[in-house]
């Protein structure tokens, strides 16, 4: 057995997980660079005949494992890769290199992908340039297949087991796609526990560990890994101890689950019976029916910029209709909040309607912006929004408001789709609540002109917290400064909660901070009484809230407001605890 060596990391999505390490950079992989024999020409051409097949048998077996809803864009995804596998730009190339250039087939692979890379990064269009991962992707499933070299004992465990994703950065699309399909854990060397990636990671209970800087150059394809995405620790080759230790979390797991399910239908009061109410964020049908299943008592964040991810044409209306009618019927009566699109920043689309490639994206023609640039887009949005609401209480939240105009602008092109549907027969509300997310400072600082332009608000502090401090959710190196719990964040929170009581309108939370029971008390001493989070953390804020004396913490909310650091804050909470 290969000895055991231990990787540090952050962490960024709770649980472990035991599984072989795929490597998705193939760039990165460690190839043998010694020349071949001419005697060994012939066997390496055979080596990497069996990898391709191989890497052909696993997509074949993927696309034949695929059914549910994600089948036909998981699909595509899968059957582009295939023709890559078989595309002769591709194949014929590395036949050519080992036999006439005596190169090893790891190596002639990676000559390959670098070469392919390189044309495409000249490439000017920015979807066909995105395509680079496809090709990465595909090396990197033929290298895994070359590489398998471990000990037959691990290879056993291994597999038994699922895999393990390893890469520099995991793009939230293919957190999306890929996990669908036995992928029990990531492992990124860069990214942050804030970004999109991590946040989809908990959504789909997949332990993460970012910001493991050696993980790339320490790992090979297929090494047997112990991850720890609470402790941010990632162990190869583990021993029998750490086995053990394993085992022992997946007992603790099964214990606190049944510790938890008594909250599933417990109403969400504080000890002195306030009533706080709890929404389900969402991104995809199993966030729904779990959100059902722990009480939730509406969807409080829809993410809609999922259905645009990865892949070639945008959704049509009726696809969006059909998603955002499912949401509003799994929803069962109970309000259901849909985003519209906020693509930008990190969630770069492929069909090319967000470009990456702006200079400053966290701080460019991200959400709203976007949606107002290109109409017709947002009016196909809009119109599926409005259709879906005949079939539930449907709210619509508008991302990256940053001034009250911007809300009359959405409200505008709301009336026009509205009218326009209903002279073609459709049957839409009357009313549909219109809300903006509270996450670029200047509209939390001018709030009273846009809460006089909405129905609701939702505070997005996973972005509040980036814009305020200066400090991109997605940079690891600035972890210590993104820190929600800044006391210039706590007394915007304040301020936005107390203008939203003013003005009688409700508040939310959205952001990662609503999820997390530790911050649970903070933000009822803040006034906050409406909560949106992921439904994987519903049952333990609820867990929490019981715990809170309301009137206590209202109390306190001067002194937390008053702290001049993140130690005075916790001195304060400390108190109560
Ligand atoms: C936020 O910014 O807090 C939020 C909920 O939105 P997202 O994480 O999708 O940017
Ligand atoms: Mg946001």
């Amino acid at each position: 057995m290969s000895s055991r060596f231990v990787i540090a990391g952050s962490p960024a999505a709770r649980g472990m997980a035991l599984g072989r390490a795929r490597l998705v950079q193939p760039s990165q992989i460690r190839v043998d660079e010694r020349p071949l024999a001419e005697t060994e020409i012939e066997t390496e051409v055979e080596r990497l005949r069996l990898a391709l097949d191989t890497a052909r048998n696993e997509l074949k077996a993927l696309r034949d494992k695929l059914h549910g809803a994600l089948a036909r864009e998981v699909g595509e995804f899968i059957d582009a890769h295939s023709l890559i596998l078989d595309d002769p730009a591709l194949t014929e190339g590395l036949f050519t290199l080992i036999r006439q250039g005596r190169y090893r087939a790891g190596l002639a692979l990676k000559m390959q992908r670098d070469r392919l890379a390189a044309a495409f990064d000249a490439i000017d269009d920015p979807y066909l340039r995105s395509r680079r991962e496809d090709i990465d992707h595909v090396v990197g499933r033929v290298q895994a297949a070359l590489n398998r070299d471990t000990t037959r004992a691990e290879r056993q465990i291994a597999s038994r087991v699922g895999t393990i994703l390893v890469g520099d950065t995991i793009a939230p699309a293919d957190v999306a796609h890929l996990t669908e399909h036995g992928v029990l854990g990531l492992v990124t060397t860069g990214g942050s526990p804030l970004s999109h990636s991590a946040i989809l990671a908990r959504s789909l209970r997949l332990p993460m560990v970012v910001g493991a800087r050696e993980a790339l150059e320490m790992l090979t394809d297929d090494d047997l890994l112990l991850i720890d995405g609470a402790s941010g620790e990632i162990v190869a080759h583990p021993t029998a101890q750490d086995l053990a230790r394993y085992r022992q979390f997946q007992r603790e797991q099964a214990r606190h689950q049944d510790a938890l399910a008594r909250f599933k239908h417990a109403p969400s009061r504080t000890l002195d019976g306030v009533h706080v109410h709890l929404y389900a964020n969402a991104e995809m049908p199993a966030d729904l029916a779990l959100a059902r299943a722990c009480g939730a008592e509406g969807v409080g964040l829809y993410r809609t910029e999922f259905l645009f991810l990865q892949r070639r044409e945008l959704p049509d209306e009726e696809e969006q209709f059909a998603t955002y009618r499912d949401v509003a019927l799994a929803m069962g009566g109970a309000p259901a909040t849909i985003r519209t699109l906020d693509l930008g920043a990190d969630k770069a689309d492929a069909t090319g309607l967000a470009l990456a490639s702006e200079p400053n994206p966290a701080l460019g023609v991200r959400g709203v912006r976007l949606a107002l640039r290109r109409p017709e887009i947002f009016a196909t949005q809009l119109r599926a929004i409005l259709r879906a609401g005949a079939f539930g209480p449907v709210r619509i939240l508008v991302p990256m408001i940053t001034s009250a105009a911007e809300i009359s602008a959405v409200r505008g092109m709301i009336a026009t789709c509205a009218r326009e549907l209903r002279s073609a027969g459709h049957e839409i509300a009357d009313h549909h609540e219109l809300g903006a997310m509270i996450e670029v400072p200047a509209a939390a600082i001018a709030l009273p002109a846009i809460m006089r332009k909405v129905d609701f608000i939702a505070i997005g502090t996973n972005d509040l917290t980036q814009y305020l401090l200066a400090a991109d959710r997605n940079n690891d190196a600035l972890g210590d400064l993104y820190d929600p719990l800044h006391p210039a964040v706590l007394k915007l929170l304040a301020q936005i909660i107390a203008a939203g009581a003013r003005a009688r309108k409700p508040v939310t939370l959205c952001g990662e901070m609503a999820g997390d029971p530790r911050w649970t008390p903070l933000l009822i001493a803040l006034g906050l009484t409406a909560f949106s989070m992921h439904p994987s953390s519903l049952l333990e804020v609820r867990q929490a809230i019981a715990a809170c004396d309301h009137a206590r913490l209202r109390r306190l909310a001067a002194r937390l407001l008053r702290a001049q650091t993140r130690a005075g804050i916790e001195r304060v909470l400390a108190t109560v605890a």
